[in-house]
């Protein structure tokens, strides 16, 4: 028999990435306690996390401003694993998903799994949209600099790029 737990991946450690939004309801409480939360998972542990930024919603502008984070963990838990514990939290925080970029409550997108590729129904790895968004590059860089993203550039060369093209409120830390 195996020792190995449902969802546990076989072969040790891997190290993930995740970004969080929200913005309804106290959204800087809910990055803050949505951390906490991330420390809390099975197998896995918080190694690092940026600071919060402000940013401009992206799609319908008639929503309040979004608080962004991205969170590094360390991790035992397989992708869709890690994916189902994000998805709960998401619960926890009844998100109301009523419309496509809409606001909501708690948005946990698992960014990066070590170097998986997937194309599930579920799970799409890397994230197709990270390298797009300002408000995932900019706190990425400051916890993982010198990552290389899928394109082969670094984090903090790809956040720079994108930050050329923001007005200066756009993406902002707080
Ligand atoms: P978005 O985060 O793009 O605004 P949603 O959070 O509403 O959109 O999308 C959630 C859906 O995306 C879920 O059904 C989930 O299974 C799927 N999904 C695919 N790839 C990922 C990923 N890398 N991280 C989080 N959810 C993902
Ligand atoms: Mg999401």
């Amino acid at each position: 028999m195996s020792d190995v737990q449902a969802g546990e991946r076989g072969s040790g450690e891997a190290q993930a990435w995740i970004g969080l939004g929200s913005n309804l309801d106290g959204p800087h409480e809910r990055i803050v306690q949505a951390l906490a939360a991330l420390e809390r998972l099975p197998l896995t542990r918080l190694e690092s996390a940026s600071r919060r930024y402000a940013s401009r919603p992206v799609g319908p502008q008639d929503q309040p401003d979004f608080v962004n984070a991205v969170a590094a963990v360390r991790t035992r838990l397989s992708p869709l694993a890690l994916l189902d514990q994000l998805q709960a939290l998401e619960q926890q925080h009844r998100r109301v998903r009523e419309r496509h970029w809409g606001p909501r409550t708690l948005d946990l997108d698992l960014l990066l799994y070590a170097k998986e590729r997937w194309q599930h129904p579920r799970l799409t790895l890397p994230h197709p949209e990270m390298a797009r968004r300002a408000f995932v590059l900019l706190p990425l860089a400051e916890i993982a600099a010198t990552l290389v993203l899928p394109d082969g550039r670094r984090v903090a060369e790809a956040a720079d790029e994108l930050a050329m093209g923001l007005a200066a409120d756009d993406v902002r830390a707080v």
